[in-house]
């Protein structure tokens, strides 16, 4: 089985071409084929020897997964269902907005976590991608938006979100390894670039270790103990308390405001007095609350509020001093929520 050159860094391709006798400045020129022209064979690589791209598709592949379905809405949303090289499959989002690209990746083939209303969690836990996995939904989103004509701001992704399927801080290597990727080799700014956790309080502790400029999203979904316990049942070793208290450290080592997301299910979590709980537990942390009205999917008893409960829930967090904002819901049509394409596939 031939080696992958996705997931490596210039460096280490500067390595792989010294290794074959060839200049250790064919490592960016590799580097630049793979990152920043999205090319998927070796042999597209023009300006390597023809002798040394043999030699090097001889042990190598640029290891790009294929695509099985595009499915586009109306609002600039795109998803696609990429296979693996095992057969696994994992969705990755593109949203176009009038000043950015915005994709969408998963970290993981299904999610171990389980959340009630999540279609990924329905369907149980596979594996954990590599780092070049992850990588690669970047540049497969990219290069979807620009073969559709839909995307603007030069036809490059300039903002990528760790919000698909998945918990990215259960798989913190590649995770990471990725993250270095996207910024140094397809040029993506580390601000531009967002982990969204369930609340994995050890995985907190250790990115904020690494103090980078990225955003760090906590998806909580309720401010009571025992009804979080019950919509996220595969994280319940961490209490809200502890990971506020993550939150805490990890606002104060990083500099950085963190993102709490709050997905508002229909009589579940968007009473006044779940906004109130919300408001109380947040108080005095440099954080913004991230609505995310609920998207249904079949087969699932969750539902969407009403827009006047939404309204309200978002009223009542402002009054109280929390700064908010209502995620725009894109690709309803598309059913874009995390791991519904994937089970209409039924993979
Ligand atoms: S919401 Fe996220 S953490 Fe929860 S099951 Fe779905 S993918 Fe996993």
């Amino acid at each position: 089985m031939k080696n992958i050159l996705l997931s490596m860094t210039a460096a280490d391709l500067g390595q792989v071409a010294l290794d074959m006798g060839e200049k250790e400045f064919r490592g960016r020129q590799i580097a630049h084929w793979i990152y920043r022209a999205g090319v998927k064979e070796i042999e597209q690589m023009a300006n390597l020897p023809a002798l040394f791209r043999k030699k090097l598709a001889s042990r190598y592949t640029v290891g790009r997964a294929s695509i099985l379905n595009l499915s586009q809405s109306k609002d600039r949303t795109f998803k696609l269902l990429l296979q693996l090289d095992d057969g696994e499959s994992v969705e990755s989002v593109g949203m176009l907005y009038s000043d950015r690209f915005s994709c969408c990746v998963s970290t993981q083939a299904g999610c171990p976590v389980g959340c009630v209303f999540c279609a990924t969690g329905a369907e149980g836990y596979q594996r954990n991608l590599a780092a070049g996995e992850i990588v690669g939904q970047v540049l497969a989103v990219q290069e979807a938006g620009q073969k559709e004509g839909l995307a603007e701001v030069n036809g490059r992704v300039s903002h990528v979100v760790f919000m698909g399927m998945g918990e990215p801080l259960l798989n913190y290597e590649a995770t990471l390894k990725a993250v270095h990727l996207i910024n140094s080799e397809m040029g993506i700014g580390m601000r531009n670039i967002t982990i969204s956790t369930i609340g994995y309080v050890p995985g907190i502790f250790r990115l904020a270790e690494e103090r980078l400029q990225l955003t760090l999203a906590v998806s909580l979904h309720a401010a009571d103990e025992a009804l979080r316990r019950k919509l996220v049942p595969g994280m319940t070793r961490y209490s809200l308390k502890d990971i506020i208290q993550a939150c805490r450290d990890y606002i104060k080592t990083t500099g950085r405001r963190v993102t709490f997301e709050y997905c508002l299910l229909n009589r579940v979590n968007d009473s006044r007095e779940d906004a109130e709980r919300l408001a109380a537990l947040l108080k005095g942390l440099n954080c913004h609350v991230n609505l995310i009205p609920y998207n249904p999917f079949p087969g699932n008893a969750y539902k969407k509020p009403e827009k006047a409960t939404i309204d309200e829930f978002r009223r009542r967090l402002e009054e109280m001093g929390i700064n908010v904002t209502q995620r725009a819901q894109k690709g309803a049509g598309i059913r874009a929520a995390c791991g519904q394409l994937r089970g209409q596939h039924n993979l």
